[in-house]
């Protein structure tokens, strides 16, 4: 059995409370994660000591605020092993990555006759930036069909992805069946057929060691609140070449080299992408959160990650009226269910009331939750703080609420 949770789970200080007289089991770390000490301290510590403008200020605390906001982009460069560091640009997260790739990239490759491929199990982030891209441009959008128990099968990518599609954009880990996706392995078809391939990073980043280079994917997106950062900073890592030939879509200060009445010129990467004054702070905190995964460990992590959701898909599967989404094995994280005759807000309002946090909705997935035949589901979603413990009282609640409706 995995201890990592009850190791560390006193470094966050959110999970000390009690919440409707019993002790907090948090399990929506799929949505957002809690934050250890040490990023809430780094935040503080950059707020009392350094803060300042980045980039510009000749005075101590504008080069103390400056180290800090680049030394997080190094981190993060380090931690996807990107091959260069301006290959790293800061967004508010993974959202506004994937429109930056939409609206910068894709509107100017796709046309007319051009297809753009996703799969039915995307988060509406992956889903909309591409919608929008397809009116926009006349291109056509098409899916990788979903095997039964809702994972991919390399030859439907085969069949899917042709010498029109020009992008491939699809989830490394299903935010509501914790399958992880073969990504590599449909990077490699994607750029047979001359396309690029997006990775939305979201629910892998912060489960597992994720090698940019090794998935040799073009472009690919997280979120910092996920993983132990901040909300409001994630990063888009994108090819050099890719990122250079790309437009900016945000205009204005700190993105521009030399600007006259009318014509300006931009910086060079990755801060012609970065207008405005940054996340500063968030990226701080990132860079803190970072840390804190990398001392504990990637591989530790994931271990322990999928330790938890085994063991929970089979106390779940023991509970009479229960249904469990999704594969039985190689998920990361997660467990998606109903119970019957209930409602998935009433389970989660209910068990919320024994002081246990699940989410319940449609995941910003509604055309999975369409393929699943549901409007809802409840999801428990674990991290390096969770323990067995917290899904043997998860379990106890879900019988409680069982009893009580039926
Ligand atoms: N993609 C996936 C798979 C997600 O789970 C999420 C968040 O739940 C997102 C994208 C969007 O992330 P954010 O809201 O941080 O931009």
């Amino acid at each position: 059995m995995s201890s990592l949770g009850a190791e560390i789970r006193d470094q966050f200080p959110i999970l000390q409370q009690e919440v409707n007289g019993h002790p907090l089991v948090y399990l929506d770390s799929g949505a957002s994660s809690q934050k250890p000490r040490s990023v809430i301290e780094a935040i503080k510590h950059y707020y009392e000591w350094d803060h300042s403008n980045v980039h510009r200020g000749v005075h101590t605390l504008g080069s103390r605020a400056t180290d800090a906001y680049e030394g997080a982009r190094d981190k993060v460069a380090a931690f996807l092993n990107a091959r260069h560091r301006e290959e790293i640009v800061f967004t508010r997260g993974t959202t506004t990555a994937i429109n930056l790739v939409a609206s910068g990239y894709a509107r100017s490759v796709c046309g007319e006759g051009d297809e753009i491929v996703l799969t039915p199990m995307e988060h509406h982030s992956n889903l909309i930036p591409w919608q929008q891209v397809a009116k926009a441009t006349g291109a056509t959008l098409k899916y990788i069909p979903l095997q039964p128990n809702g994972t991919i099968d390399l030859a439907d990518a085969e069949k899917t992805i042709t010498d029109k599609t020009k992008i491939v954009a699809v989830m490394y880990v299903s935010n509501v069946l914790g399958v992880t996706n073969p990504v590599k392995d449909i990077a490699a078809i994607a750029h047979r057929h001359g396309a690029v391939m997006l990775v939305d990073g979201a629910q892998s980043t912060p489960h597992m060691k994720v090698d940019v280079q090794q998935l040799d994917c073009d472009f690919y997106a997280f979120s910092g609140h996920k993983m132990c950062g901040p909300t409001g900073i994630g990063a888009l890592y994108g090819k050099k070449e890719l990122l250079e030939n790309m437009e900016p879509i945000e205009f204005g200060g700190e993105m521009i080299d030399r600007v006259d009445l009318y014509e300006s010129t931009f910086k060079e990467l990755p801060y012609k992408f970065e207008g405005g004054t940054p996340i500063i702070a968030g990226a701080v905190g990132l860079g803190a959160a970072i840390d804190f995964l990398t001392d504990i460990g990637m591989d530790r992590i994931h271990e322990h990650d999928t330790h938890l959701a085994k063991y929970a898909y089979e106390r779940l599967s023991q509970i009479h009226g229960l249904t469990l989404y999704g594969p039985r094995d190689n998920r990361t994280g997660l467990v998606t269910f109903n119970l019957k005759d209930v409602h998935a807000h009433d389970v989660a309002t209910v068990i919320d009331q024994e002081g246990i946090a699940i989410r319940a909705g449609h995941h910003c997935c509604q055309p999975l939750m369409r393929w699943f035949n549901v409007n809802a589901t409840a999801r428990a979603s674990f991290y390096l703080y969770n323990t067995e413990d917290d899904i043997d009282r998860l379990v106890e609640a879900l019988k409680h609420t069982e009893d009580f409706f039926n």
